[in-house]
């Protein structure tokens, strides 16, 4: 029969692409169940979707910061029943710590932590009872590795990454699969919306230097990261799919090869240092020449390291 798979965060970006692909399965293997917190927003989403809306496709608003509004959307799936739950949902955060108040630390943990964390719990006791059930997240690359001016967001994604992974070895007990997926860059609107806003900033209680470091060291090179690197919400989709439709799905599945070198500096140096080294050097000292820095680790990539992303 069909699976019921339930999305968070599908308005926009990643969310909308991987609803639209599984209610668009040729073999229309999913019953996708697509939750935002406004319904208002669904207009981009119904006409991605096209045919498939409201057929194996359907909506129900979902925000996952509020216990009500989980407790509500989850009671209205039929029985409850949810074969694949893909937690989405999630906030950027970019910038001088200096300037960034504790109360919009706490918002970010609040949608990237304790949304997922809610989702989680609610979703979990029905799929240990039926001894089945797959739960994907969407983490990020910084959800392993450290990036210079997104400390906040890439603290949100190390906590559900540590949570998960800790989880993992329960829910294997019950048969429940557990994924992380692990993008690096992805165009959305959500990136481009972010770089121009925070250009514009003034980031009162940082200092001259860090300022200039934020706006005319990173900023630039982080625009080059995405242009060199990017993949779109749709290359994210398809790993997804391929993710949910393993018969032995992987813990953790970067989606980009670019990516791998990077993250395995960590673990090619307990000490952290070369990682540290490695990024400052990036960013203080090849920083203007990122595009060439960038191709260099294209060529670097050898094959055997991007059979190891999804
Ligand atoms: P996006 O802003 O387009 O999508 C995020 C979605 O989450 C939006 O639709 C937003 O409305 C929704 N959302 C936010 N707070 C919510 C809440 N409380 N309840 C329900 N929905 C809420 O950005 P995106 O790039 O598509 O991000 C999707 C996921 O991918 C996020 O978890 C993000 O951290 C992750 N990610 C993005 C990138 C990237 O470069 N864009 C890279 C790696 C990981």
């Amino acid at each position: 029969g069909q699976k019921v798979v339930l999305i968070t965060g599908c308005s926009s970006g990643i969310g909308l692409r991987i609803a639209v692909t599984l209610a668009k399965d040729e073999k229309k293997r999913y019953h996708v169940i697509a939750t935002m917190r406004d319904l208002k927003k669904k207009d981009k989403l119904v006409e991605a979707a096209g045919d498939a809306y409201g057929k194996t496709l359907m909506l129900l608003p979902l925000d996952v910061c509020s216990d009500d509004s989980v407790k509500q959307c989850i009671n209205n799936v039929k029985d409850r029943h949810i074969d694949i739950f893909i937690n989405n949902a999630g906030v950027g955060l970019l910038g001088p710590v200096e300037s960034i108040s504790i109360e919009e630390m706490k918002r970010v943990f609040e949608t990237n932590f304790f949304g997922a964390v809610r989702m989680i719990k609610e979703v979990m006791p029905d799929m240990k009872k039926r001894r089945s059930g797959h739960i994907v997240v969407m983490s990020s690359v910084m959800g392993l590795q450290g990036v210079v001016f997104n400390d906040v967001y890439t603290a949100s994604k190390f906590a559900i990454e540590g949570f998960c992974e800790s989880m993992a070895v329960q829910l294997m007990k019950f048969n429940i699969r557990l994924s992380m997926i692990e993008p690096g860059p992805v165009h959305t609107e959500f990136e481009t919306k972010m770089m121009e806003d925070v250009a514009k900033m003034e980031y009162p209680g940082a200092d001259a230097d860090t300022i200039r470091y934020f706006k005319d060291v990173y900023l630039p090179s982080s625009i080059d990261i995405f242009e060199a690197m990017g993949q779109t919400p749709d290359d994210i989709a398809k790993c997804l799919k391929k993710v949910i439709e393993s018969n032995s799905p992987r813990f953790r599945n970067l989606t980009n090869s670019l990516y791998t070198p990077i993250v395995a500096l960590k673990y090619a140096d307990e000490t952290g240092g070369l990682s540290v080294n490695t990024f400052y050097n990036l960013l203080f000292n090849f920083g203007p020449l990122m595009h060439i820095t960038m191709s260099i680790l294209k060529c670097l990539t050898c094959s055997c390291l991007r059979r190891r992303t999804i």
